[in-house]
C-alpha cells in the first residue's frame, strides 16, 4: 500500500472537532511508530518515524513519510519527509537514493500551512554532524503544527530545545499522552526504558 494514498478514518458517530483531531493525532502517530521500527539501529542516533499530513478541508492525507537513515547520509525522519516533498514537487526525476544536499531545502510552497508534522520524538535542535537541525528546517518550510510522542532525552546525546524553539516561533506543539513506551521502543538498544 502506498503511503501516499493513506488517509485516516475518523469513524462513525458525533465526534467534536477536538475529538476528531485527537483521534487523528493518535492514528498518525501510531503510523509514525511503525515507520520508526524500520530504522536501522545506530549506537549514536535515535530511531524515529515521521509523517507529514496535509489537511485540505477536513480530509487528512499522508503527504510524505520517513524514518531515521531512510535516505543516505545519516538522515533524520523529519528531514526525509521534507526531502521527499521537495523532490516530488520540483523534480520528480531525482534519484530518490541520491545524497541530500542544500538544494533539498528550498521547499516554499503554500502547501506547508496545511501540514502537520507527526514525529515519534521531538524534532532535533542540534546535530552533532551534517546538515541543519529538523527544527530549523520545519520553521523554514512553514510547518505550523507538530504532534509528537516523546521529548528527546536530555542526558544522552545533546540537550534538545526543539519544542521550545518551535513554540517560540508560534508553532502549535501537541504531545500525545500515553505513547511514551511505543515511541521509545525502537530505541531500546540505546536505553531499555524511556526517561526524558
Ligand atoms: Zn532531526
Amino acid at each position: 500500500m502506498s503511503t501516499h494514498s493513506r488517509t485516516d478514518s475518523p469513524g462513525a458517530g458525533p465526534a467534536s472537532d477536538a475529538q476528531a483531531q485527537a483521534q487523528a493525532d493518535r492514528y498518525w502517530l501510531n503510523y509514525a511508530v511503525q515507520l520508526a521500527h524500520r530504522s536501522v539501529p545506530s549506537p549514536s542516533a535515535y530511531c524515529v518515524g515521521a509523517v507529514l499530513v496535509a489537511t485540505i478541508n477536513t480530509t487528512r492525507t499522508c503527504s510524505a513519510s520517513g524514518y531515521s537513515r531512510e535516505l543516505p547520509g545519516n538522515t533524520h525522519a523529519e528531514e526525509v519527509c521534507y526531502v521527499k516533498i521537495q523532490r516530488g514537487m520540483t523534480n520528480p526525476h531525482v534519484d530518490p537514493a541520491a545524497g541530500v544536499t542544500d538544494a533539498d531545502y528550498t521547499w516554499s510552497d503554500q502547501f506547508a500551512r496545511f501540514v502537520t508534522l507527526y514525529t515519534t520524538m521531538e524534532p532535533c535542535s542540534e546535530r552533532l554532524s551534517g546538515r541543519g537541525p529538523c527544527t530549523k528546517h520545519s520553521l523554514a518550510l512553514g510547518v505550523r503544527r507538530v504532534v509528537m510522542g516523546i521529548a528527546e532525552p536530555q542526558d544522552i546525546f545533546v540537550k534538545c530545545t526543539g519544542v521550545s524553539t518551535l513554540m517560540d516561533a508560534g508553532v502549535a506543539v501537541v504531545v500525545v499522552e500515553g505513547m511514551e513506551d511505543e515511541c521509545w521502543a525502537p530505541n531500546r538498544h540505546i536505553r531499555p526504558t524511556y526517561k526524558a
